[in-house]
């Protein structure tokens, strides 16, 4: 099926307030494109040259969303356009983006990456760490930067039991903290493999990229 097939089934299958971003790492532009025609406003990406590459050189009414693990010292290079960043996992990395934003004038929204999976490789906060990030006075001293939800992704298994945990446990602390934040309004869940899962466990974004455009080739 052809990328624009891809996108009208998946989207056919999304409710109203499930927002999908087309996850087009290692991806050429063309295949974006063929996306945007189709009429995909929202890109994910996870290396943030890449990411510039791609802004640089395609139309500017698309939202860039950071969906990779971010390096501080990288982030300076996508202050300008990024609409959203999903993986901020330390407050270090916040003052980082605060930082860069300022620069540009900007307040930049970030979600903050929750660790559910068993997997030792992912990253993310618990939610101790959480609490302490939002509550804290240096925290709230952060003028360029908007939490404007969290992130969550699931162990790599065939095991729905299991992933379904690990879903329902980010949503129990996505509405916790929501009663405190009032602009906590994505919940940032789900790929290709777990995506309906993650909707029926009340996802709000779903990250999506083989299932769109195939499976990705290794990058030379
Ligand atoms: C690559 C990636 C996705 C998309 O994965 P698919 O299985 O291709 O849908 C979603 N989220 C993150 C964080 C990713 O790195």
């Amino acid at each position: 099926m052809s990328i624009q097939q891809n996108l009208s089934e998946i989207k056919s299958s999304l409710p109203e307030n499930v927002t999908l971003v087309a996850v087009s790492k290692t991806k050429p532009i063309s295949d974006l494109m063929e996306a945007y025609n189709a009429g995909q406003l929202i890109f994910g990406e996870n290396k943030i040259q890449e990411m510039t590459e791609k802004w640089e050189s395609m139309p500017k009414d698309i939202q860039w969303h950071m969906i990779g693990h971010v390096q501080s010292n990288k982030v300076k290079y996508m202050a300008e356009y990024v609409s959203l960043i999903h993986g901020v996992d330390s407050f270090k990395l916040l003052e980082e983006i605060n930082k860069q934003a300022k620069k540009n004038q900007r307040v930049i929204n970030c979600l903050l990456q929750i660790y559910i999976a068993e997997e030792e490789s992912k990253f993310g906060l618990d939610e101790s760490e959480l609490n302490q990030i939002l509550t804290s006075e240096e925290f709230k001293q952060l003028k360029n930067i908007n939490i404007v939800g969290l992130m969550g992704i699931a162990t790599f298994t065939d095991n729905q039991t299991q992933i379904k945990m690990e879903f329902q446990n980010l949503k129990l602390i996505f509405d916790k903290f929501t009663v405190h934040n009032s602009q906590f309004t994505i919940l940032s869940m789900g790929m290709s493999s777990d995506y309906k899962l993650a909707m029926e466990c009340g996802s709000t974004m779903v990250r999506i990229g083989s299932s769109i455009f195939g499976e990705r080739n290794l990058k030379i």
